[in-house]
C-alpha cells in the first residue's frame, strides 16, 4: 500500500484515563468478550468547525459525550461510520487490514451525507493513537481481535436544515471474539419483499446509521421467521438482489463466482473487494453483475449454485444455507458449508492473523 502523506498528521493530546479497569477486570471481559458489548478505556476524538477546520485531536478517557439536544445529529441523522479490526499477530505486533479503503470511504460517505471529509491520514493515525492508549486491550489467539469503530456527528446546535457547520469525529475500540463461537455455521437468510435498504440516489453507498435504522425493522421480521440476517433486492425493479443489512453477498457457481455490481445502491465492502482478488488469484472468473433472483432459484435447483455466501469485517465469510421470503424458499435450512467459502475465508484471516503471506500489502502496521 502506498500512501502519500500530504501534510503532518495532526499533533494529538494525550490525556491518560484516571480509572482504567484492572488487569483482572479487563482480562475477565477479554475472556469472553462478545460483540459491542465492552469499551476500552480511552477514545479519540477531533473536532471541526467550518472556520477552523480539523483542530484538537485528542486521546482521553473513554466516557458519554456531552451534547446539546439541539444537536443537529439527533434530529437529522447526519452521522457516518466505520468498521475494521486490530490484530495481534504471533509475534506481538499489532496490525490493520486495508484501512486507506476505509479511510477513503469514510471520506465518501461523509461527501454523501454533506460532513467535512477527515485527511486519509488523520484517520490512519487515528487509529495508531487508539491502539497505543489501549494495546493492553488488544487479544490475541485465534479470531481474537480490537474491533474500532470511527465515527464521525453533525453537532451544531441548530434545527434548521442544512448542514451543520461542526462536526466531530471518534474513534472507540471494543474487544471482539470469533464471530461464531462454535465454530462457522451456514445461517439462513430472510428476503424483504416489502422494505428496501436503498433507492437510485439514495445513500446505500454511503456507510451511515441511517441506513441502519432503515434496516432494523426487517431484520426483525427475518428473526420472527427464524433467519438471522435479512437480504434486500433493488428497489426499482425488485428483481436483483442488493446485499443483506451489513453484509455483501457472493454466489458461487463451479469455478464462477458471482457477486452484485457496486451500482450506487450497495456499500463497497473491503471484504467484499479482497474475496474478489483472492478468488481470482486463485483463477476463478468473478463476476460483478447484476443477480436476480430468477437466476438464485434456478440456479439453485439446477445445481449450478453451488455455494451462497455473505461477508463483511465482523463476521469475515458467512456461508448461507437457505433464503426464505413469505411463500418460497431456495436451499436447504441444514446445508453445510461450502469448500471454495471456507478455504477464502481461512486464506482471508490466515492473511488478517500474519499466518499467510500478505502478497497484496494489506495489512497496515498500527503499533510503531
Ligand atoms: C459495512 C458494510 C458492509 C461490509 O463492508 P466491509 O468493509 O467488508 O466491512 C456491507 N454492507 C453494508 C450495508 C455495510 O454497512
Amino acid at each position: 500500500m502506498t500512501l502519500t502523506v500530504a501534510a503532518a498528521a495532526p499533533a494529538f493530546s494525550r490525556l491518560p484515563s484516571s480509572s482504567p479497569l484492572s488487569a483482572e477486570e479487563r482480562d475477565a471481559i477479554l475472556a469472553e468478550p462478545g460483540f459491542g458489548r465492552h469499551f476500552t478505556d480511552h477514545m479519540v476524538a477531533i473536532d471541526w468547525t467550518e472556520d477552523a477546520g480539523w483542530h484538537d485531536a485528542r486521546v482521553q478517557p473513554y466516557g458519554p459525550l456531552q451534547m446539546d439536544p439541539a444537536s443537529a445529529v439527533l434530529h437529522y441523522a447526519q452521522e457516518i461510520f466505520e468498521g475494521l479490526k486490530a490484530y495481534r499477530h504471533a509475534d506481538g505486533s499489532v496490525w490493520t487490514f486495508r484501512p486507506d479503503m476505509n479511510a477513503r470511504r469514510f471520506q465518501r460517505s461523509a461527501r454523501r451525507l454533506a460532513l467535512p471529509e477527515l485527511p486519509v491520514e488523520d484517520f490512519l493515525a487515528s487509529l495508531s493513537e487508539i491502539v497505543a492508549a489501549d494495546a493492553a486491550w488488544i487479544p490475541t489467539g485465534g479470531e481474537h481481535s480490537l474491533y474500532l469503530r470511527p465515527f464521525m456527528i453533525a453537532n451544531e446546535t441548530f434545527l434548521g436544515v442544512r448542514p451543520a457547520c461542526r462536526a466531530a469525529y471518534f474513534v472507540i475500540a471494543s474487544p471482539a471474539g470469533p464471530y461464531f463461537s462454535g465454530g462457522v455455521t451456514p445461517v439462513s437468510i430472510w428476503l424483504s419483499t416489502e422494505f428496501s435498504r436503498a433507492g437510485r440516489g439514495g445513500t446505500g453507498a454511503a456507510k451511515c446509521g441511517g441506513n441502519y435504522a432503515a434496516s432494523l425493522l426487517p431484520q426483525e421480521e427475518a428473526a420472527a421467521n427464524g433467519c438471522s440476517q435479512v437480504l434486500f433486492l433493488d428497489a426499482e425493479s425488485g428483481r436483483h438482489v442488493d446485499e443483506l443489512g451489513g453484509m455483501n453477498v457472493f454466489f458461487v457457481m463451479g469455478d464462477r463466482l458471482v457477486t452484485p455490481a457496486t451500482s450506487g445502491s450497495i456499500l463497497e465492502g473491503v471484504t467484499r473487494d479482497s474475496v474478489i482478488q483472492l478468488a481470482r488469484d486463485r483463477g476463478l472468473v468473478v463476476q460483478e453483475r447484476d443477480f436476480t433472483l430468477d437466476e438464485w432459484r434456478d440456479g439453485v435447483e439446477s445445481g449450478r449454485i453451488t455455494e451462497v455466501f455473505a461477508c463483511g469485517t465482523a463476521a469475515v465469510i458467512t456461508p448461507i444455507a437457505q433464503v426464505k421470503g413469505p411463500d418460497f424458499a431456495f436451499g436447504e435450512a441444514d446445508a453445510p458449508a461450502g469448500e471454495v467459502t471456507m478455504s477464502l475465508r481461512q486464506e482471508l484471516t490466515d492473511i488478517q492473523y500474519g499466518r499467510a503471506e500478505d502478497r497484496h500489502g494489506w495489512l497496515y502496521r498500527l503499533d510503531s
